[in-house]
């Protein structure tokens, strides 16, 4: 048992290396970021960012600020996690302020911890700052409540991808789709037929879901209907990357709640 302050229990002490900041960019629209992890940005020698942190941010960085894309697009990876850990650990060990740059909240399948553990077995120091997760973000942008009295008192944040490496799956959507009422999945885009069908054998064609692209940027998409209806799409290749499906019944709060909002 431990009783702590929380972050590390036992920091290392000064070791003349910098820091590495895992800052959450937020989910696109570049005004959820924190007001901590904008200073950050502000304040670094290095940001190393990845595809879905907003690109506008990087106009807050320092002049003379090295910036470097360490994105990964479906079948393109900019660098390997290999390489990402070894430059933030490079830049550290020379005393760099180094900001690492993630989508929505970096402990969110964002491998924030890999990069964390890796600095940590190097004995430098890794500070997280959390940011707004993608599927909060959709949900907020998109008037869908997550949780509603009378509709839904919990909900599920699952991958629709596995590391293939692992070579089995660990989401079982059928039991998770029995046990909580609203469930979230993140990259789904590519294996949407398979989730969506996976659903339906338990909640009917006819219950509720949406698709959030691109959330909360100025190109946002929501596509709303029955499972029936989102499956034919998917099928059709319509459903695209960077994409958050939300399903449960609070998707029909949606109109009422963009009704009453045009009103007040
Ligand atoms: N750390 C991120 C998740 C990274 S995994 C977070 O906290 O949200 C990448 C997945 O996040 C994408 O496949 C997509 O499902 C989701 N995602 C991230 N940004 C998004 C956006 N702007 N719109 C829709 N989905 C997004």
């Amino acid at each position: 048992m431990r009783e702590d302050s929380g972050a590390c229990p036992s920091k290392p002490g000064d070791s003349g290396k910098g820091v590495v900041y895992v800052v959450g960019a937020g989910p696109g629209d570049p005004e959820l970021i924190t007001i901590k992890g904008l200073r950050l940005i502000e304040i670094a020698d290095v940001i190393v960012y990845d595809r879905l942190a907003p690109r506008e941010l990087l106009r807050h960085a320092k002049k003379g600020a090295e910036l470097v894309y360490a994105g990964k697009e479906p079948g393109f990876h900019a660098m390997s996690q290999d390489d990402i850990n070894k430059l933030l650990l490079d830049r550290a060990t020379r005393g760099l302020t180094v900001v690492r740059l993630k989508g929505g909240d970096p402990l969110v399948f964002g491998r924030g911890e890999e990069e964390c553990l890796f600095l940590a077995r190097h004995g430098v120091e890794c500070i997280i700052v959390p940011g707004i997760p993608s599927f909060i973000g959709a949900a907020a942008y998109a008037m869908i409540p997550l949780t509603s009295r009378g509709y839904s008192s919990s909900f599920a944040v699952v991958t629709g991808k596995e590391a293939p490496e692992k070579g089995f799956t660990s989401v079982r959507l059928g039991d998770i789709a029995r046990a909580v009422d609203t469930i979230i999945v993140l990259m789904g885009a590519s294996r949407s037929p398979e989730i969506f069908e996976e659903l339906i054998k338990v909640l009917g064609s006819n219950a509720l879901g949406a698709v959030v692209i691109n959330a909360t940027r100025g190109d946002q998409v929501v596509i709303e209907g029955t499972l029936g209806e989102l499956l034919h799409l998917a099928r059709k290749g319509r459903i695209r990357n960077p994409a958050v499906i939300i399903v449960g019944k609070t998707v029909g709060l949606r109109e009422k709640l963009c009704a009453e909002s045009v009103e007040s």
